[in-house]
C-alpha cells in the first residue's frame, strides 16, 4: 500500500532517540539480508513471517514504514513501539502512545488528539483497525465527551455527516451545525472533534455560544472557556446565553416547547422567574408560557444543573 506510518519518540517536545539496540533485535530477524554488524541500515526492506513485507528508512530519530502489509510485520511495528516506548503514527491517524505520562512530552499540536492504549493492547491488529476502522455498513466513531452538551446528536446540534472537516480536513463521520460566532469563520462543516479539542476556536477565535449567564462572576474562566469555545452551541432565534448553577455550567439537554416542559414544573418556575424581567402582567407570562413549541417558534431551551440536578430553562424573548 502507499500508505505509511511512523514510529517516533518524544522528549519534552522534540523527537529523541529509540534505543537502537531495540530497533535490531525487534526487526533484524525479519530484516532481508539480515543487519549491519553495528548501527542500522540507512533503508532497508522487512519480510515477516507470513510473507508479508515493508520498507523501512530513518534512523533512532524516527522511522518511516511503507508499503507494508498487514500482519506480522505491524505485530513487529507494534513490538518496537512498546519496547522503545515510542508513538505510533499511521499516516492522517492521531499518535498512538502506551503510557498517559508520555502525552506531556509530545509537540502541543499532537498532544489533545493522542491515543494511549495499554502495552499488552497494542498489536498489528490494533494498529490496522485504526488504519481502516470503518468495515461496511459504516459505523461512526464516538463523539468526543461534551461535559456541557451531553448529547449534541440528540440536541440536532451534531448530525452524522461523510464530508472532510473544514477546520482539520478529516473525515470524521460528523459535523457541529450549530452557530459559529467569529469575524472569519466557516459558518458550517467544522467537526465536533475540532470543537472539543478547541482547535475550531484557536484558529478561528470563533465561540460557539455568544454568552453564559455568570452572575457575581460565580463561574470560574475555565468553565467559561470550556462552554464558549469548546462545546458546541445550539441555534435560537436570539443568541441564547448558557446558563449556570451552583457556580458550574449547566448541561443543555435541548429545546422545549410547553409540552415538554410539563414534566419540568422546577424548569417552568424558572423560566417565569426570568420573564419577570420583561415586567409583563402574570396572565401576559402565562400565555407567552402556554405558546413555547419545541420546533417553533418562541422555544425554550432546557438545561439541567451538574451539581444538584435541578431542571433551569430560558426563553428566545419576545421582542
Ligand atoms: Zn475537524
Ligand atoms: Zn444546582
Amino acid at each position: 500500500m502507499s500508505y505509511s506510518l511512523y514510529v517516533l519518540r518524544f522528549v519534552d517536545g522534540q523527537p529523541a532517540p529509540m534505543d537502537e539496540t531495540a530497533i535490531r533485535e525487534v526487526l533484524g530477524p525479519v530484516t532481508v539480508g539480515g543487519m549491519p554488524a553495528t548501527g542500522l541500515p540507512e533503508c532497508w526492506d522487512l519480510e515477516a513471517e507470513d510473507g508479508g513485507g515493508a520498507e523501512v528508512y530513518g534512523n533512532a530519530l524516527g522511522l518511516t514504514f511503507s508499503r507494508f502489509a498487514f500482519g506480522d510485520v505491524l505485530d513487529r511495528v507494534a513490538a518496537l513501539a512498546r519496547r522503545t516506548r515510542a508513538g505510533v503514527v499511521p499516516q492522517d491517524c492521531p499518535i498512538i502512545l502506551t503510557d498517559e505520562d508520555d502525552r506531556g512530552h509530545l509537540p502541543e499540536s499532537l498532544r489533545a488528539e493522542a491515543l494511549v492504549v495499554a502495552p499488552e493492547a497494542l498489536t498489528g491488529r490494533a494498529i490496522q483497525h485504526l488504519i481502516s476502522p470503518h468495515p461496511e455498513p459504516r459505523r461512526r466513531p464516538a463523539l468526543p465527551r461534551f461535559p456541557y452538551h451531553p448529547n449534541p446528536v440528540a440536541t440536532g446540534s451534531v448530525t452524522p455527516s461523510d464530508a472532510p472537516c473544514v477546520c482539520c480536513g478529516q473525515e470524521r463521520g460528523w459535523v457541529y451545525t450549530g452557530p459559529v460566532h467569529a469575524a472569519d469563520a466557516p459558518d458550517s462543516g467544522i467537526c465536533p472533534y475540532c470543537i472539543a479539542f478547541g482547535k475550531a476556536a484557536e484558529r478561528y477565535d470563533a465561540t460557539f455560544t455568544e454568552g453564559i449567564e455568570n452572575i457575581e462572576g460565580d463561574v470560574p474562566e475555565d468553565v467559561v472557556a470550556a462552554i464558549l469555545r469548546r462545546t458546541p452551541g445550539f441555534p435560537a432565534r436570539q443568541s441564547p446565553t448558557w446558563l449556570t448553577h451552583c457556580g458550574d455550567g449547566a448541561e443543555f439537554l435541548g429545546p422545549a416547547g410547553a409540552r415538554e416542559l410539563e414534566k419540568h414544573p422546577d424548569a417552568v418556575d424558572d423560566l417565569r422567574r426570568r420573564c419577570a424581567e420583561w415586567t409583563w402582567p402574570p396572565h401576559q407570562v402565562e400565555g407567552f408560557l402556554a405558546s413555547l413549541d419545541k420546533a417553533g417558534r418562541p422555544t425554550a431551551y432546557l438545561f439541567r444543573c451538574r451539581l444538584c440536578a435541578a431542571r433551569l430553562a430560558c426563553a428566545d424573548s419576545p421582542t
